[in-house]
């Protein structure tokens, strides 16, 4: 009996459903999708795939700017219609994913019975990767530079308007709008990121709760639990100012009953694949919960007791830095922002008392004192080995100026050449490169470079990109 198959009949008896732990999901979740950026052609082979499969209504809805096919795929035969699309902003890959988990799930659901307890009561049409073109280039907006979330009015990018033909169409009681969200929203003031952010958006600018609100916001209060087992103090909730021209609002405004989930960053997850995994359990327990009407029975205060989103992360805190601010001592923390997978850059963000901030990666820096770096010239080549480089880093070197064909780095630590950023002298700045030495009386003891923290007794990273 394979493992799915007990999975699946487990959950079709358990209509409450227990959540899935990491190493189960990463046993069956779709593979080749633990990916920062996802491309139509990433998930072409799937489409193809399950259009194979009698279970999958495809449909073609259109072409996006540049021309790439738009699906919509239909599950399920019940009167109470539900409609989740993801992707709408390009470089918001997550959910994407996360469905493509849930097609499989209910593929390899041999037997049918968890998916037969809720095809019977619901047809689900699902819209992956509404912005093909943006995710390609990993872009927000679609190739006309339309954020199609605020085109929800003016409906001038195919894109949107293939979405809102859909809803017109479809009709939905019920629609998941499906995004990612920014790394540096925190969970309320848990210093935690906001792994996932709900909400269930306003339908004008006075927030009222009408019944079909009030069902997204059960909707919501519904999974709280779930979350807060799985993830606890990394939920939050999105502010619900009206937002005109945004389809969650405006499908709001219609009567659906409309909830917008976010995925967002979790510690030494990078590819978001915690906040794959949740939005994966949120879909199955919210289907069999539509199905069965049962999260009718959720009390709101669930909801109203999610923390609102603040933006008080920090990629790297290094706290406790002595140094010298106008002759005189001074103890400042610094902040860095890392967007090593991106643009493989990195940049001071803040700088003074960052108390009050979450970080990703946290070093305290008590006891030890700033030194700016100096530059060393490389004119002839170079072959970098550790015990090399320690002792440059050592010697008060963080970077290398010269040809770069010159220079092999024959360490894993990283290494910085030629930088494109100013680099802190003795004055500390922002958007200054974070590169530089940290000492106390007797030696320097760690190298800061681009952004990474570098041990110099054994040479290792404190931490990585990509950790
Ligand atoms: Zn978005």
């Amino acid at each position: 009996m394979k493992w799915w198959w007990v999975l699946g009949f487990y959950l079709g008896m358990q209509p409450a459903l227990h959540a899935m732990d990491e190493a189960t999901f990463d046993a069956f979740k779709q593979q080749g999708l633990d990916q920062l950026v996802l491309r139509f052609s990433d998930i072409a082979p799937l489409l193809h795939q399950h259009q194979q499969n009698p279970l999958f209504e495809f449909t073609e809805l259109g072409h996006s700017v540049l021309g790439t096919p738009i699906y919509q795929i239909k599950l399920g035969r019940g009167d109470t219609r539900v409609l989740a699309w993801t992707q709408m902003h390009g470089d918001e890959p997550t959910a994407t994913a996360a469905i493509f988990d849930l097609l499989k799930f209910i593929a390899d659901d041999a037997q049918g019975m968890w998916r037969e307890s809720w095809m019977e009561h619901l047809t689900l049409y699902i819209i992956p990767m509404v912005n093909p073109d943006g995710a390609e280039i990993y872009s927000r907006v679609n190739a006309q530079g339309i954020d199609i979330n605020r085109d929800a009015l003016a409906l001038q990018s195919p894109e949107g308007r293939i979405l809102m033909d859909a809803a017109k169409r479809i009709e939905p009681h019920y629609a998941f709008n499906l995004h990612d969200q920014n790394r540096f929203l925190a969970a309320g003031n848990s210093g935690n990121p906001a792994t996932i952010s709900l909400l269930a958006p306003a339908f004008n600018e006075a927030r009222d709760i009408n019944d079909s609100r009030r069902r997204a916001m059960q909707l919501i209060a519904y999974v709280r639990p779930m979350i807060e087992q799985e993830i606890p103090g990394h939920l939050g909730r999105y502010d619900d100012t009206f937002s005109v021209r945004s389809f969650g609002d405006t499908f709001s405004s219609f009567g659906i009953s409309t909830v917008l989930v976010e995925a967002g960053g979790h510690r030494n997850d990078d590819h978001r694949q915690v906040a794959r995994r949740l939005n994966f359990l949120m879909y199955l327990k919210w289907l069999n919960a539509i199905a069965s009407g049962s999260y009718r029975q959720a009390d709101l205060a669930e909801h109203d007791a999610i923390p609102f989103n603040q933006r008080s992360m920090k990629d790297v805190l290094i706290e406790n830095v002595r140094l010298t601010l106008n002759e005189q001592p001074a103890l400042l923390d610094l902040a860095f922002d890392l967007n090593w997978e991106v643009s493989r850059s990195a940049r001071i963000d803040d700088i003074g008392d960052l108390s009050v901030f979450g970080a990703y990666h946290r070093f305290d820096a008590a006891g030890l004192d700033f030194q700016p770096g100096r530059a060393y010239r490389v004119t002839e080549p170079l072959e970098l080995t550790l015990p090399h480089y320690l002792d440059l880093l050592r010697g008060g070197y963080t970077h290398f100026v010269g040809d770069k064909e010159l220079l092999r780095n024959r360490t894993a630590l990283p290494v910085l050449l030629n930088p494109g950023r100013q680099l802190p002298t003795e004055a500390l700045r922002r958007h200054q490169s974070p590169t530089f030495l940290l000492r106390n009386d007797d030696a320097v003891q760690y190298a800061v470079i681009n952004g990474q923290v570098i041990e110099l007794v054994q040479g290792r990273v404190l931490y990585r990109y990509g950790s």
